[in-house]
Order: C-alpha cells, then structure tokens, then sequence
C-alpha cells in the first residue's frame, strides 16, 4: 500500500518519488509506503489551510463540535481496524491498541466536542465598563507528532485544535503512518470542508523543518524528542508562533515502606513497561525506601518474570516488539552502559520466539539494580523496557533523587499515607504526579512537563486556551 498524502481535501501524491518502507517491527516485514514529502508539499499544504480559515473559524463552537461529533462518530465504527492497525504499525499488543490507542483516539474527539459546545464568554465588571474575552483562531496549526501513541496524540491535537477555529497541517511520525492515514479517510467520508485538515507524510528534516519554519503557519504543537523540541523551538521563536512542546521524560515510581505492597508491585510493573516503556511517562527509575527494598524486588521481578512477550496480535500478549531496529540498538546500548557503569542486570535479554518473529525488534523486560541514581543509566531518558532500581532511607533524600534529572514530565508515588504522598508530590518537579496509582488520566487536567520535557500545557481548557488567541473588548460604560 502506497500512502498519499490529504491536501485541500483530497489525497494526493507527493511531489517527488522518495518513499520510505513501513515495517512491522513485530516482524521485519514491509507493509506499506510513506512518502517522503518535501517543501513544496508542504507549502500546497499551509496553502490549503490557510485559504479555509476564515471561512472555518467564523463558524460558531457549536457548529464545529458537531463536527467533532461526526468524526467521533464514524472513528468508533473503525474501532477495530485503529486497534488492528496500530498494533502492526507500532508491534503494541492488540489489547493495548484496544483499550488505549483506539479508545482515547475516539474519547479525544467526543471530549473537546463537549468542552467546546459549553464554552462560555468571560466577562468582568467594572464599576464603569464590561470587559469581555473572547477567544479567537489562531489561524494555521502545524500538528507533529510521533510514533509511540500515533492516532491518541494526532487527535488529542486536532480535535481542540480545529474545534477552535484553527485549520491544521499534521505531520505524523514516519515510522507509523498508517492511522493519521485512517483518520484522513474519516475526514474525507464525513465531509469536512476541505482544507481544514490536512496531512503531510515525510520525515523530520524533509516536511518536519519546512512546516515548522514555514511563514504562514501561526502555531506549532509538537510531541516528540527533547532534542528535536529544541531545535523547533528554535525555529519557532524568531519568528513568533504560537508553540507547546510535549517532551522527552524520566519519571520515578516512588515507593515508600508503607504502600500495598501487592497493589504498588503491580502499578509500578504496569508503568514500567506499558507498551513496552515507550510512553512518556513510564516509571523508569524505581526508588525505593530501604525498609521493605528486598520484598520488592523479589515480588517486582516475580510479576516481571510474569509478563507474556510476543506475537502483538494475541490477545494474552502483554509486551510486544519495540518500533525499529535503530531504536532497539539505542535500548540496548543503555544495557551495555549500565553494565560498564557498575550495574547488575537481573532480567532481560532478547526472548526466544517463533520463527516467524525472528527479524523483529525484540527485547525482554530488563530490570536493573546497583547503579547510581546519578548515573547516565538512571537519569537519562532510555524509552524502552528497561528500568533501574535504587533504594532510599528519608523523604528527603527521595525528592531530591527525583529531582535530579533534565526531566520533569510525570511520576508516581506509593503509600498508604494519602498526605504523605500529597506533600512528596508537591515537592517533585513534574507537571504530573500519580499517588498510589499510574497514567489514570481525566481529560480535563492539565498534561506536559517541565524543565527539558517541554513548555506549555495541553488537556481540558488548557488545550482551548493554546489553540486560541485570548481577546479583550472593553465597553466603556455611558
Ligand atoms: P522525534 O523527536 O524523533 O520525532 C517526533 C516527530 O518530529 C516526528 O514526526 C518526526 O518526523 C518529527 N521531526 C523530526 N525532526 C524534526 C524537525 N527538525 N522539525 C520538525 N519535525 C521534526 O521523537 P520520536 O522518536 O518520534 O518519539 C519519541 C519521543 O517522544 C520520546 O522522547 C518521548 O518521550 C517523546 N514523547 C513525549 C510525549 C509527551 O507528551 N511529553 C508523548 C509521547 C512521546
């Protein structure tokens, strides 16, 4: 299957003949073609967008949470085939792709319908006038995004994006096309006026650099690399635009004497290696206080031996193939430093699979123990099933270990001892913190990190406020 690329309603082929292969990391094997677009691409893109924003962004938020509606709508007929193909296309387990990618992809839509039908004008009095706020377009939004949770993040953008008034140009990963692509198709079926959405396939110096840079796009959501973030953070500030960066992360699970033991062990295996510990927010880095250090290693490593690895599409499958091989060396190059730098591998290794798994990316959840909680192993981000233990003695001395990374994105901590985790929580530096529980999310709170895991927020109203430009109209009163 060759992809195409969606422009002014239509998908339509790149202007070059570069393409790149779509594999499934599961198994090796090419299923697909992505185009590798070039500037010109992108600017018929912005070119799109741009002609039907104004058109677009005078229709009123309800109208357009109708819209939103309809896409929600025909997305939950497809439930099954997002579920199917993101598992291939990522090597996810298909019940993950199920209950995660698909479900949140719809809920994303439905959630920012409501979140706009209900919005409401601000107004403050004064004793001689009205203010009142009104929230506007921006006008073109560039949407990048990558490969870890593809259709989840790309509707997580467009949803409040275009449900403001914006129009868009998406940019998904490379790596994993194939759902922004579904998600063209339902655009095109419901409708949409063209232009609105757009997407251009390609990779990051290809039709990443030229959409960010380009002079007619107005606002940049970006999730992805912290380096990447950098550089288009970079490109972004001289010239003014709009920007949020979702970033790179290296969270704590930590562990106090005093949690369930039984609960904590299987949160903590849950956000070390949720799809394989490539999520932003997994619990890589597990502190633990000193006292009850030795029963949680034995029980963690137990329910870690547990965990069922192979074939994506089984539905008993807990952990599945990680996204390619250049990413799988870089995992496995952390294991090999963690060794030189002092640390004990416990689990891990690749697993032995079936025949037909052989050419795939594959690596078994890997424990470590025995490093420094200030080594490179334990604070920088190695986004896969790999994580590092430390033990630790006092409140104190745990903040301050959490502390000590470039990150600040999420983590967890476990106690009985609700105000105790709420007064370590306030003191981590992360823009989220989880208390006796992992990645339960409410789509109305805030999301993004802090230090070099971004800059800005998304979620609930902070997303309405970054896909809108806030406006004052003071009326002097007679
Ligand atoms: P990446 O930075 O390599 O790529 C992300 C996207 O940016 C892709 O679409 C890529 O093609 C594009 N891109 C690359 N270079 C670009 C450039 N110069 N200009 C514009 N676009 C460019 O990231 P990745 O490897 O796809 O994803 C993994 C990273 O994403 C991890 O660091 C992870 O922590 C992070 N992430 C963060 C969040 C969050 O919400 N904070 C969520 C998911 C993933």
């Amino acid at each position: 299957m060759d992809l195409l690329n969606y422009v002014n309603g239509e998908f339509v082929k790149h202007s070059n003949e570069k393409w790149m292969d779509v594999l499934e990391p599961a198994t090796g094997k090419k299923f697909a073609r992505v185009p590798l677009s070039s500037a010109e691409d992108v600017d018929l893109a912005v070119s799109a967008a741009r002609m039907a924003q104004n058109e677009w962004g005078m229709l009123s938020h309800k109208i357009r949470a109708e819209w939103l509606d309809k896409i929600a709508d025909a997305l939950e007929e497809k439930y099954e085939d997002i579920a199917i193909l993101e598992s291939r296309d990522t090597g996810k387990p298909i019940s993950l792709a199920r209950s995660v990618d698909a479900y949140r992809s719809v809920t994303n839509f439905r959630f920012f319908a409501e979140l706009i039908r209900n919005q409401e004008e601000e107004e403050f009095l004064m004793d001689d006038a009205t203010n009142i706020v009104i929230q506007k377009p921006v006008g073109v939004g560039a949407l990048i995004t990558p490969w870890n949770l593809p259709l989840y993040l790309l509707s997580w953008k467009v949803a409040p994006a275009i449900g403001m008034g914006n129009t868009v140009v998406c940019k998904p990963s490379e790596l994993t096309p194939m759902t922004a692509n579904l998600l063209m198709e339902t655009i095109d079926e419901v409708g949409l006026p063209s232009g609105v959405v757009n997407l251009i396939h390609g990779n990051g110096i290809g039709a990443g650099a030229p959409l960010t840079s380009h002079s007619d796009v107005n606002l940049i959501s970006f999730t992805g690399g912290t380096d990447t973030g950098a550089k288009v953070a970079a490109v972004a500030a001289p010239q003014f635009k709009k920007i949020s960066l979702e970033l790179g992360g290296k969270n704590s699970s930590i562990i106090f004497d005093d949690c369930d033991l039984g609960k904590t062990v299987a949160g903590v295996t849950r956000a070390a290696f949720l799809n394989q510990g490539q999520v932003c927010l997994c619990g890589s880095r597990i502190l633990v206080q000193s006292g009850i250090y030795d029963d949680f290693l034995e029980k963690f490593i137990e329910s870690v031996k547990g965990m069922k690895i192979g074939d994506p599409s089984d539905e008993e499958t807990e952990l599945g193939a990680l996204i390619s091989p250049e990413h799988l060396s870089k995992v496995e190059s952390y294991i090999q430093l963690a060794e030189e730098e002092g640390g004990k591998i416990i689990t891990g290794g690749r697993p032995s699979l079936p025949k037909q798994f052989e050419n795939g990316n594959w690596l078994s959840p890997t424990v470590i123990i025995g490093l420094k909680h200030d080594s490179r192993c334990s604070t920088e981000e190695i986004f896969g099933p790999v994580v590092t233990i430390h033990s630790f003695e006092t409140e104190n001395e745990v903040i301050e270990i959490a502390n000590g990374t470039r990150y600040g994105l999420a983590g967890s901590v476990w106690t009985r001892d609700l105000d105790k985790g709420n007064r370590v929580a306030r003191d981590i530096h992360t823009g989220m913190i989880w208390v006796n529980t992992w990645l339960h999310r409410d789509l109305r709170v805030p999301f993004g990190g802090v230090k070099d895991s971004g800059v800005g927020r998304e979620g609930g109203r902070w997303s309405l406020g970054f896909f809108s430009e806030a406006m004052n109209i003071c009326l002097k009163h007679d």
